[in-house]
């Protein structure tokens, strides 16, 4: 199946100049959303991974499933104010200004293997703040897994030494 053909290209979203992937498109489509999830699973055998680790809110729709599938936990990661027990922050920079993201303290226990799955990957931003967050609760990242990679924007360079599974690369 080629997945591709499943994502919509938006152009000006939600700034002029940016071509928007919309995966809501592949999302309502039964079999490739259900392929979408299986590739994934496939691509983690082995890694022996305890939880699920992904970033509101698309991160949610990949990983949650993919636990399921994985037979392990899923964890998310929220932007501040939205989880309800004492919580880890960090914050990272944009093109203007700043965002933060935050998971629960208690959400990793030390030593635990996580996959971190969002549904994007564009300049990295978001990921290199989710790997923070674990290691800094002392998890252990053994893989980072995406439906998209935007190629061009070079976020896999800023993530050397992590196993990077991507389904759709926009080059
Ligand atoms: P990064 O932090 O890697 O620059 O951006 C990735 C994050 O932004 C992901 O959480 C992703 O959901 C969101 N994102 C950025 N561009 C797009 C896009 O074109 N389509 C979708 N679906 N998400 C995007």
């Amino acid at each position: 199946m080629n997945l591709k053909e499943y994502v919509r290209v938006i152009e000006d979203f939600p700034e002029p100049g940016i071509r928007f992937k919309d995966i809501t498109t592949l999302l309502r489509d039964k079999a490739a959303f259900r392929y979408a999830i299986d590739q994934l699973a496939e691509r983690a055998q082995g890694l022996k991974i305890d939880h699920v680790v992904g970033p509101e809110a698309r991160g949610f729709v990949i990983g949650a499933p993919l636990a399921y599938a994985l037979g392990v936990g899923f964890v998310p990661i929220r932007k501040p104010g939205k989880l309800p027990s004492e919580t880890l922050n960090r914050t990272y920079d944009l093109e203007y200004g700043k965002d933060g993201l935050e998971i629960h303290k208690d959400a990793i226990v030390p030593g635990e293997r996580v996959l971190i799955v969002d549904d994007l990957l564009a300049t990295g931003g978001t990921i290199r703040t989710t790997i923070e967050l674990v290691s800094q609760l002392q998890g252990t990242v053994v893989g980072l897994a995406f439906l998209i990679e935007l190629g061009y924007l070079k976020g896999r360079d800023t993530l050397e030494g992590y196993p990077i599974q991507t389904l759709i690369t926009y080059a």
